[in-house]
């Protein structure tokens, strides 16, 4: 703020950071039952931000503190299909101990705002909501409707916030067709003469499944050739060590091209290896969509050291590229071989549009304008989001939440991970955007 003109309205620009902190203060944490703090807090403050400027929010609650706040801008032109805008306002857990500042302090250091949430995914619901009231204090209606809304358990699959919404409240949708979410829209440095955002037009399917064998019980001590645990151990062995095969989707492949362009040099995807040494932090995001993925991550079995059980069983997080998910239960029950009962725990599907058409050209121009030097990319997202759940009414989902990072930061070790922070330029960067974006929306 400049000293010279006199008090200005309070901005999006000047708000964004208060609403950051203010919401990181709120703990929301998700264990994936009910037994955290819930989101209710979270969906009164943000109802609260959004009457302010005259909005009608709904609090719609799914299960006893397990609320979203939704709300509808109306736009110049109601007659045109509406955009969904979405944030979650659950976090992971954070233990305190291992932080630098407290995970639910929201303190300002460094020049970040610190917290967990700071960047999944506080950040974007504070600059929606600093957008929101900005341009509604100053009378600048979206050019068409605009839904908010800010949901409960994303990080448990959304069963409590977008699930619930789409199965039991699809009007709040009505003429909803296109979407702006979470993981998308950060930066990458490749050089002083460019800056890539990736834009989330795909993202990976899931299956989490359980494996069991069922063998032979009997003492310890005794010969037994039919033992759960060793046949077990031996399957889990085979698939942890798997490495599937490369497959290129569309989205990826044109990734690839733009890195490819960016960077100079030409990419083999069939060595990719040498390839992801080149992205810094961003090679944890991109390396897990060149392939399906199959990790193992529970063992469960036994309860006596001289009895053999006569079951073992393990989970593992499986996840499939957009076109692969037949491919990939083909190879799975090829690896895994008779012996071993594959159920899921919990599924859900691929997602992937094109990187194409109005919505697409107005983040461009929106971070063209904020960033000389921005180009957009369309990347696949190896994790999933509240997005698989609007699919479901034909809404085409982008990942979109606008930041400027600086080179250093590892913005994808920031997701769940100790110290997530997200800097103070980088929230005041995202409101400039999106506040653009829906200039042009
Ligand atoms: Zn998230």
């Amino acid at each position: 703020m400049s000293e010279s003109t006199p008090a200005p309205s309070v901005t999006g620009q000047d708000e964004v950071v208060d609403l950051c902190r203010e919401l990181i203060r709120i703990d929301t944490s998700n264990y994936g039952d009910h037994s955290g703090p819930g989101e209710r807090a979270a969906a009164e403050y943000v109802a609260e931000k959004l009457a302010e400027v005259g909005l009608e929010p709904k609090i719609i609650e799914s299960h006893q503190g397990r609320a979203s706040t939704v709300a509808r801008i109306e736009g110049e032109d109601s007659s045109r299909p509406a955009l969904l805008i979405h944030g979650h306002t659950d976090v992971v857990p954070a233990n305190a101990d291992d932080w630098t500042h407290h995970p639910f302090s929201g303190e300002i250091a460094d020049g970040c705002v610190w917290g967990r949430g700071a960047v999944d995914m506080k950040d974007m619901d504070a600059m929606t909501l600093a957008v929101v009231r900005d341009r509604l204090r100053s009378g600048r209606r979206p050019p068409r409707d605009i839904v908010l809304a800010f949901l409960a358990d994303e990080e448990a699959g959304g069963i409590y916030g977008a699930r619930h919404l789409v199965d039991n409240h699809r009007h709040l949708f009505d003429g909803v067709t296109e979407a702006i979410g979470e993981v998308g829209g950060f930066s990458f440095t490749v050089n002083e003469n460019l800056r890539l955002y990736l834009i989330e037009t795909a993202q990976k399917g899931m299956h989490w499944m359980r494996l069991t064998v069922e063998g032979t019980a009997g003492h310890g001590s005794m010969t037994n050739n039919d033992n759960a645990i060793t046949e077990l151990c031996e399957a889990v062995a085979r698939l942890g060590r798997h490495k599937f095969p490369v497959r290129l989707t569309k989205t990826v492949r044109s990734f690839l091209d733009e890195l490819s362009d960016a960077l100079g040099v030409e990419l083999d995807p069939e060595d990719m290896d040498a390839t992801l040494a080149k992205l810094g932090g961003i090679a944890k995001i991109i390396g897990a969509t060149l392939r399906n993925t199959a990790a193992p991550t529970m063992l469960g079995a036994g309860y006596k050291v001289n009895v053999i059980p006569g079951q073992a069983t393990a989970h593992v997080d499986g996840r499939f590229l957009p076109g692969f998910e037949d491919e990939f239960l083909a190879d799975l029950d090829r690896i895994l071989g008779p012996r071993v009962r594959r159920e899921d725990v919990h599924a859900d599907k691929a997602l992937e549009t094109g990187f194409d058409g109005d919505l697409v050209e107005a983040m461009q121009t929106a971070l063209k304008a904020e960033d000389p030097i921005a180009r957009a990319v369309p990347y696949c997202l190896s994790g999933g989001t509240d997005a698989k759940s609007f699919d479901d009414l034909g809404i085409r989902c982008f990942g979109f939440a606008p930041l400027k990072l600086p080179p250093e930061l590892d913005f994808a070790g920031m997701f769940h991970g100790v110290d997530e922070r997200v800097p103070v330029d980088g929230l005041k960067f995202g409101v400039r955007v999106l506040d653009r974006f829906i200039d042009n929306c």
